[in-house]
């Protein structure tokens, strides 16, 4: 196993974090900041399947010690909000999805309420997150069938989810860990990445990383392995610039050096509370050591 380096980066991260707030980020910073003071040697990938699950396994223990605060994105108080939610995240970020549905919520407060709704009024709302016409088809239409079909509550099983309009099983795993405990591995755009790019799987297809990855790991992992995953897509190692410099499991991983392996330059690619800018949800969880997202409109 590629020994761990120490190094400065875990200094930086946040410009300013709220009172009590800083510990969290700090120990995540000074976690990124390991990897980086010297180069790290790229690891080989794991050749045996004994040996990918080894370092599958210890990939999410250093995320889960990073990220121990990892939780979905998507502001929400209730299933319905969280399903809406997911299905109007599609194409659009978690922080545009968060700024719109304070607005829509107020407004349409139940499954009954929405599905009675006049569509232009919702589309006007939900303007902001793009594709609005076909959102708004989508999240009327789930409404309705909730209304008629499950007495007004959201189903927590997969099959009915996935009967739903515009409900695909990302958008049911979404609602199946985080609104009703049952394990589910959420693959969108940052865990295929990632994990094509540990070598735990080669698929492109969701429902086949899904699989692969899942055998990987027990299910009671998978729903807060999900999280690690996708905010370290989002923070560190990013789609077009990877921080590998500043990666605190650079030591684990095969495509070490895809981007920029120079811990200072890393350190400026970082995001969120790891560079010292606002989250994506207006109202984050108590832990979560960097600031809120600003309301829509608001500047930053
Ligand atoms: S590619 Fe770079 S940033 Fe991504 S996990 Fe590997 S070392 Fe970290």
């Amino acid at each position: 196993m590629p020994k761990r380096t120490s190094g400065a980066a875990g200094k930086g991260g946040e410009a300013s974090p709220a009172k009590g707030a800083a510990k969290g980020a700090a120990k995540g910073a000074a976690a990124a900041g390991k990897a980086a003071a010297t180069p790290v040697k790229k690891p080989k990938p794991p050749q045996s399947r004994t040996a990918l699950v080894r370092q599958a396994r210890r990939i999410n223990r250093e995320l889960a010690e990073v990220y121990s605060y990892a939780h979905p994105e998507l502001d929400f108080e209730n299933p319905f909000q969280l399903l809406v939610a997911t299905v109007l995240s599609a194409q659009t970020t978690d922080l545009r999805v968060n700024q719109t549905t304070p607005a829509l919520f107020a407004a349409y407060p139940t499954p009954e309420d929405l599905a009675a709704a006049n569509p232009e009024e919702v589309e006007e709302l939900i303007r902001p997150t793009g594709f609005f016409r076909a959102k708004t088809k989508s999240i009327m239409g789930l409404s309705v069938a909730l209304r008629d079909e499950f007495g007004g509550e959201v189903p927590g099983r997969l099959e009915d989810l996935v009967k739903l309009p515009g409900v695909g099983r990302k958008t049911a795993f979404v609602v199946l860990g985080n609104a009703f405990g049952v394990p589910g591995i959420t693959v969108d755009t940052h865990f295929g990445r990632l994990v094509r790019r540990w070598k735990w799987t080669e698929q492109t297809d969701p429902d086949k990383v899904e699989a692969e990855v899942g055998a990987l790991f027990p299910k009671s992992e998978w729903t807060m392995l999900s999280h690690r995953v996708i905010f370290h897509g989002r923070r560190i190692c990013h789609s077009r610039k990877p921080a590998c410099g500043a990666c605190p499991i650079a030591p684990l991983c095969p495509s070490y050096g895809e981007g920029e392996t120079d811990p200072e330059k890393a350190k400026k690619l970082l995001k969120y509370e790891m560079g010292g800018m606002p989250g994506q949800r207006l109202k984050p969880p108590p832990d979560y050591p960097g600031k809120p997202a600003p309301p829509l409109g608001a500047a930053g």
